[in-house]
């Protein structure tokens, strides 16, 4: 894979919060069907750095480009255009909206080539709230904007398979009333279904027990095989060598070892940067 395009170049990528070095100059490049994992202890950095990527912090300096277009600073909607979709660390559903509604609203980017006349002035909304997660929950229009294409109806159900065993029976219950593992499942769903350029997954274990790992693996490992461009934010271990080409440890802002899995797990300076924590 490290011969195929960069899809995602990062350069010298740069943040501060008030005098806090939070990313440091970070430079990295994902293939065209890589998987990379972000891994560092906590305050490391690394939800601070999918953020800039993702366009929801603008960098103090440095260079995001997917397929060699610029995007730093343009924010999410922008980024979300050129192919990027993301899940959130703490996992970002709308509570009121059923499983269905809710991955519906992750087709917004289609929706809105399938269909540029009707509805057209609906989706700038709709695509601000799945991105935006639930505080912008007031703004969403609702089920209705699923139902204007069939096909949209056909991409659910075919996301939701994926995790039938769990979700199956619960597609037309309001999210809230879901487990906190089945709402990052819909999360997941909601991301992948727009068949981005790049899934960016801010971990999403986090919270999830040794079995729900297991089957997020498996996921991650079937998404992979597809073809799948994916960074991941993720500490435990065996998920990251199972499903990662490359690992790149992060600490104090700056990425402090880059390589195979296994390496970058037992290098001296990882090893020591997770012990002084
Ligand atoms: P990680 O995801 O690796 O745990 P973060 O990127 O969340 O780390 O945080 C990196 C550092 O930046 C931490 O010290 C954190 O407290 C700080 N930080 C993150 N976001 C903000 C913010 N919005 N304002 C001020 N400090 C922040
Ligand atoms: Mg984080």
């Amino acid at each position: 894979v490290l011969d195929a395009p960069a899809i995602l170049r990062v350069r010298d990528l740069d943040k501060s919060f008030a005098g806090l070095h939070a990313v440091d100059h970070v430079s990295f490049d994902l293939h065209q069907g890589e998987v990379i994992s972000i891994i560092g202890p906590n305050g490391s950095g690394k939800s601070t750095l999918i953020n800039l990527i993702s366009g929801f912090l603008a960098p103090d300096s440095g260079l995001v480009d997917i397929d060699d277009e610029p995007v730093a600073g343009r924010g999410a909607v922008d980024v979300a255009e050129r192919g990027l979709s993301r899940t959130f660390q703490n996992g970002r559903v709308f509570g009121a909206l059923s499983v269905d509604d809710n991955v519906a609203l992750g087709y917004h980017r289609r929706l809105r080539a399938l269909r540029p006349a009707k509805g057209l002035q609906r989706y700038p909304v709709v695509r601000w709230a799945s991105l935006l997660g639930e505080t912008a929950l007031a703004l969403v229009p609702g089920p209705a904007a699923r139902r204007e294409s069939a096909e949209v109806d056909i991409r659910v159900e075919r996301e939701i398979m994926r995790f039938r065993e769990r979700l199956g029976d619960r597609r037309g219950n309001a999210t809230y009333t879901l487990s906190y593992a089945n709402r990052r499942r819909t999360e997941i769903a909601r991301a992948h279904i727009s068949e981005p350029r790049i899934l960016l997954l801010d971990e999403p274990t986090a919270g999830m027990n040794q079995s729900e790992t297991a089957e997020v693996t498996r996921q991650l490992q079937y998404l992979k095989a597809q073809g799948h461009t994916i960074l991941l934010v993720e500490h435990k271990m065996d998920l990251v060598t199972a499903v990662s080409d490359r690992v790149l440890a992060m600490d104090g802002g700056r990425v402090i070892a880059e390589g195979a899995p296994d390496d970058v797990r037992h290098a001296p300076q990882v090893v020591e940067a997770y012990l002084g924590k």
